[in-house]
């Protein structure tokens, strides 16, 4: 059943916390009952897999690891029993990588939030990788019409900044907040749009709010001191007229948090998605008083994925895309660092 049983394929792997990725020839992995074989096309580098290679969560993967966490490809073989995914078919393999399906979360269609949950280019190997099996029930299956390469920054990125959009509960015609615009923002910036949304990137490099207002952006704030002539939280509250009802922060930035719980409306709903590790101080008073309520949003479960690609499908969201070989990932995770990738690197696998 699976023909490339004993092949070798090119993987880009984190051996140790810290330190570059290594390139190296490694087994074709072989599907499991349940599983499934894909041969990457693409996949997209997410600053999450900066986190994952410098060990900087609580929660550690073991090593050594494939990061990757938004690859396309197509189905080149499948495990005893799949049913729900076809042979040829283009898929994604998501950081939910795989759950449950029976826990009270998995039943109330919150699956990213499962106890066993296992997550793509994290806790299983991913999609820097020239193939990588996945959990056939936990795939994104891609739509007709969507290239590999644009699909890709929408399984990880496109997903979670639409979720988290929703989750802020704005409604049409009020104000957001997106801080952050880079890989996550620059779609939470179109997704808002299409939302019907008033949009206000928040952003601390003026080639990325320049971006935003061309994707559609109704205001800028840059949020390094000293580039406005006030501070970026009075600048926001009165472009917005008193803060945006929904706040979302991608920003891995710690100031980034304090400042957006200080951006959010009376009333309003500040989301949580960046991950830089640590914590931020919350002026409890101003919360309390204020009635805002802080929020934290993980990825989304399968339903979102759907939506979210649907989106792109009515050709209302787009990523902006440079596309890099795998042996570049290097050179990209240090420009993802220095904040310095435009939108989002797309990983280019020859067919
Ligand atoms: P990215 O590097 O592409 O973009 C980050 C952007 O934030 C850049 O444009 C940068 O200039 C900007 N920025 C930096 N400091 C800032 C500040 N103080 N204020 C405002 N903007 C600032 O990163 P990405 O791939 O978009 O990921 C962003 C974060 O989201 C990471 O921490 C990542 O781990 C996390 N993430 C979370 C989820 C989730 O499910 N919650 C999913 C994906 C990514
Ligand atoms: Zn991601
Ligand atoms: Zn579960």
């Amino acid at each position: 059943m699976n023909k490339q049983a004993n092949g070798k394929m090119q993987a880009a792997q984190v051996e140790q916390f810290g330190q570059p990725l290594v390139l190296k020839q490694i087994d074709i992995p072989t599907p499991g009952p349940g599983q499934i074989l894909v041969k990457t096309e693409a996949c997209g580098v997410c600053h999450t897999d900066l986190h994952a290679a410098g060990g900087d969560w609580p929660l550690k993967p073991g090593l050594p690891f494939t990061p990757g966490h938004e690859g396309i490809g197509i189905v080149t073989a499948l495990g005893d029993g799949v049913t729900a995914v076809r042979l040829g078919e283009r898929v994604g393999v998501p950081w939910l990588y795989s759950a449950c399906g029976h826990c009270e979360f998995c039943l109330a269609a919150q699956e990213p939030v499962c106890a066993k949950a296992q997550f793509g280019g994290y806790t299983q190997n991913g999609g820097f990788a020239e193939y990588i099996v996945a959990d056939a029930n936990y795939v994104a299956h891609i739509p007709a019409g969507l290239a590999a390469r644009d699909a890709a920054p929408l399984i990880c990125a496109g997903v979670t900044s639409y979720k988290g959009l929703k989750e802020t509960q704005a409604r049409p015609g009020q104000w957001v907040v997106i801080s952050g615009i880079g890989g996550l923002g620059h779609l939470a910036v179109q997704y808002a749009k299409a939302m019907g949304l008033l949009v206000c990137a928040v952003d601390i490099d003026d080639g990325k709010l320049e971006h935003a207002r061309r994707l559609g952006a109704d205001a800028v704030v840059n949020a390094k001191s000293g580039a406005n002539s006030g501070d970026p939280v009075a600048a926001v509250r009165q472009v917005t007229d008193g803060g945006a009802h929904g706040v979302l922060i991608t920003a891995p930035s710690l100031p980034a948090f304090k400042q957006g719980v200080g951006m959010t409306r009376k009333h309003g709903c500040c989301v949580l998605v960046g991950i830089p590790p640590g914590e931020f101080p919350t002026p409890l008073f101003d919360v309390v008083a204020n009635c805002i309520t802080i929020r934290g949003s993980f990825v989304g479960n399968r339903r979102d994925m759907v939506e979210a690609l649907a989106f792109a499908v009515a050709g209302k969201v787009k990523a902006d895309i440079e596309l890099q070989p795998l042996s570049a990932i290097n050179s990209v995770f240090e420009r993802l660092a220095k904040g310095e990738v435009p939108s989002r690197v797309v990983l280019d696998f020859p067919a």
